[in-house]
């Protein structure tokens, strides 16, 4: 049987690694929660009907169809390649095939600006565990909204010359964040002893704190010790997660940045030939 998990509330689940905005863009808080996922994500009646259908890969039966059209240039961007037919976006397009081809469901959701911190860009989630290990059920949200208004540190600092979103606009932006998402779902997925791993760190903590609050409400404590000792281990955890995933989106914010003239120049020459076939 799946086991449902609970979905993250500000101090509690962690299991939903968010990209938070800058001016704290992967500083001291890397990963947070997100606070508010929207009022049904998978875990409501989406998770059911995967079962019955069985399908995999990334998954868009959420979006409306003002969305989709946002979420096909999305793709073609991922998949564009150059005159040679070589892929401009190598990286983006292997992890992209990755999941398609994993067995593991991750729905693709565009955050509701209002009912989402301002801070996050994209958060990735799995809300359902299958004990074999075959196919979990996972979550992929951006935050459009938040990544167009996304304000950018003047310098790199200590990212190695990379600048999240600098240079990029619109469905390339979406992109970068859609790499970070996409690598932390191959990362966590793709290895059935590091989710399992990463469940019990990361969700037990999680749960103990939550019925820890109610504890303390009645007058009960947990061990202190053995509480920091579990949220140490599992901040640890997170911030390898993190690390990952930046390292990922790195290399596809280079990709997407490579890429920029040649597009530019494709795009110009369509443009021209489409004129030279009507003279
Ligand atoms: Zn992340």
């Amino acid at each position: 049987m799946l086991r449902t998990l609970m979905m993250a509330t500000a101090k509690a689940a962690l299991l939903s690694l968010a990209i938070p905005l800058s001016p704290v863009w992967g500083q001291n808080s890397t990963i947070i929660t997100s606070t508010s996922l929207g009022p049904s994500g998978p875990s409501g009646g989406a998770g059911a009907v995967s079962e019955k259908n069985s399908r995999s890969g990334l998954l868009i039966d959420h979006l409306s169809a003002r969305k989709l059209e946002t979420w096909k240039s999305i793709e073609e961007l991922v998949f564009a390649e150059d005159k040679e037919k070589q892929p401009l976006h190598p990286t983006l397009r292997s992890m992209w095939e990755w999941i398609e081809t994993s067995g593991h469901k991750v729905y693709v959701e565009f955050m509701d600006p209002k009912r989402s911190s301002t801070s996050t860009a994209g958060v990735f989630s799995i809300d359902k565990v299958d004990p074999r290990g075959e196919s979990h059920s996972s979550v992929i949200r951006l935050n459009l909204f938040n990544i167009d208004h996304a304000a950018m540190p003047e310098i790199a600092g200590e990212k190695g010359g990379f600048i999240p979103f600098s240079q990029l606009n619109g469905e390339e932006r979406y992109a970068e964040v859609l790499g970070h998402e996409m690598a932390h779902a191959i990362y966590i997925l793709s290895n059935p002893e590091r989710t399992s791993k990463i469940f019990d760190n990361v969700e037990t903590t999680n749960q103990i704190l939550l019925l820890s609050n109610v504890d303390r409400s009645r007058g009960q404590r947990p061990s202190d010790m053995d509480m920091r000792k579990r949220i140490t281990k599992r901040d640890e955890i997170l911030l390898q997660l993190e690390a990952v995933a930046e390292s990922m989106e790195k290399q596809v914010w280079k990709e997407l940045v490579k890429s920029k003239a040649i597009r530019r120049k494709m795009a110009g020459d369509a443009i021209r030939s489409a004129f030279d076939g009507k003279r």
